[in-house]
């Protein structure tokens, strides 16, 4: 046959397309032409191509070759059609028939000795070839764990191009036994037990898992910021099944499924450096989109350690994705659009030399100083951010008390039973979180107590809160109500909210 069809799947962000490949053999002088907007590395796949098919001890065929990729207007990216090309070649020398490869989609980069390599995006890959009603597939041995998690397809892994051949023309899988189902996430190790004092910046970490209300920690080095905000994840409700897997299909684009392990239930915990860059932080890259920092947090937490030393442009960057809970790429290809539904953590130092403490011991910034340097956490970004707290280094006493405070076990029972307050609050609505009321209903379904109400207009009216720190507050009272089992906010609960909202009265 001269002739052949090869199919495979090509990832816009998280979306998939089916791309057929067809391959036509023709009398001619010896010439490769390769059509249907490929990019750079899908046009050297020829050379790839070439030598993975020779050197597994096939013949490349010395006529005019030409390969096609459909539907056109599809951009393709990258390598993982270097195998459905290359099983297509042999389809048409005849090598192997069509119809041993009918029914099944190919994904996988081929090196030049024809060992067949590790891609990213496999998972998101057979999720969507699930919906076009696919039932097999061929993928590369490195990529079978996290195949394994799609069930409504029997995935074949090899780890060569004369493996998948083998399996086509014989059935038999080659070279290792098939894959086993078990699911490969790693079971966290941290506990808030393992955090010392800090009562007060605890309980606002637990607020703010309530709520969903971004959270800023303020203190000097070494007093357990970067230990709290590692923990949040594990005072957050577990992933359920749905959510894990798309988490899992944007850590897979990213190359770094292994890291955490697929399906964890706990959510992501992501920290970018300060010195990170914007397509770093928002996604990007010219070849391929990435996600970044914001997508790879997505159902989970975004920790940024020492915000105020970030460069200006990626703090700002952080914006788009906190308002609409995703982020949009726009290339000359096309725009691609990742999920980054996350939980904002912010640390910083209380002052450029670090050592400012209520306690006042040895700093010498000035407040002028001080209040440039906080400052560098723009104005529109803290206005999302809900809760300000003050981490102090424990005393004396909390270090040498044996009694160290909740597990995270026993906070996230709590979160758990607030959470699914709120949800019931919220039945009809389109949020879930009390972060997410919009000001309009807290005017009118989600006023609290009347003397709550009072205090917070007398603040409001003394000017010491501003109409926005005003919404901030009752959606954190409500959070504060949920966490005491409270139906609605009282004046207490608002106290409490005033708190956690002016933690730091120098910003
Ligand atoms: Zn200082």
């Amino acid at each position: 046959m001269a002739l052949a069809r090869i199919r495979t799947l090509t990832l816009v962000g998280l979306e998939g397309h089916l791309v057929d490949i067809e391959v036509d053999i023709a009398e001619g002088l010896p010439s490769y032409t390769l059509l249907g907007l490929p990019d750079t590395a899908l046009t050297e796949s020829r050379d790839r191509v070439r030598s993975a098919l020779v050197n597994s001890g096939f013949t490349w065929p010395n006529r005019r070759v030409i390969v096609s990729l459909s539907p056109a207007w599809l951009p393709k990216k990258g390598s993982n059609f270097d195998l459905p090309i290359a099983i297509a070649l042999l389809v048409a020398t005849g090598e192997i028939t069509q119809e041993s490869c009918d029914e099944i989609i190919f994904v996988g980069e081929l090196g030049l000795d024809g060992s067949l390599r590790f891609v990213r995006g496999v998972l998101p890959t057979l999720l969507a070839a699930t919906k076009e009603g696919i039932t097999q597939s061929i993928i590369p041995r490195a990529n079978k764990e996290e195949a394994a998690l799609v069930r409504s397809i029997r995935s074949v892994s090899a780890s060569s191009l004369s493996g998948a051949v083998h399996f086509l023309v014989t059935g038999e899988i080659s070279d290792e036994p098939s894959v086993s189902d078990t699911e490969f996430f790693q079971e966290t190790h941290l506990d808030l037990l393992d955090v010392v004092g800090q009562k007060s910046a605890r309980f606002a970490s637990e607020i703010s898992a309530i709520g969903g209300h971004h959270i800023l920690f303020i203190g000097p080095p070494g007093t357990g910021k970067t230990m709290l905000a590692e923990r949040i994840p594990t005072i957050l409700p577990p992933l359920s099944h749905e959510r894990a897997l798309e988490v899992s299909a944007i850590h897979s684009v990213a190359g770094i499924l292994g890291e955490r392990g697929a399906l964890s239930p706990l959510p992501p915990f992501i920290s970018p450096h300060h010195t990170t860059t914007s397509p770093a932080m928002v996604g990007g890259g010219s070849h391929v989109v990435r996600p970044g920092a914001v997508s790879l947090a997505h159902e989970g937490i975004l920790f940024i350690d020492e915000a105020p030393e970030c460069a200006p442009g990626v703090l700002d960057s952080l914006r788009q994705p906190l308002e609409s809970g995703e982020v949009t790429i726009s290339r000359a290809s096309g725009s691609v659009t990742y999920p980054a539904n996350f939980l904002l953590v912010l640390a910083a130092n209380p002052c450029p030399c670090g050592k400012y403490s209520g306690r006042g011991r040895g700093c010498t910034c000035s407040s002028v100083q001080i209040r440039r340097y906080l400052q560098k956490l723009s104005g529109p970004l803290l206005d999302r951010i809900d809760i300000r707290t003050f981490v102090e280094a424990p005393t004396r006493t909390e270090m040498a008390s044996e009694n160290y405070g909740e597990s995270s076990a026993q906070v996230r029972e709590r979160v758990i039973q607030a959470r699914a307050a709120s949800a019931e609050r919220f039945a009809n609505d389109p949020w879930l979180l009390n972060s997410r009321i919009p000001p309009r209903e807290l005017r009118g379904r989600f006023t609290a107590q009347r003397q709550a109400m009072s205090f917070l207009h007398s603040e409001l009216d003394s000017e010491r809160l501003s109409a926005r720190g005003f919404h901030k507050v009752l959606r954190l009272a409500w959070s504060v109500a949920d966490q005491k089992g409270h139906t609605i906010p009282t004046l207490d609960d608002a106290h409490v909210a005033y708190q956690l909202r002016e933690g730091m009265e120098i910003l």
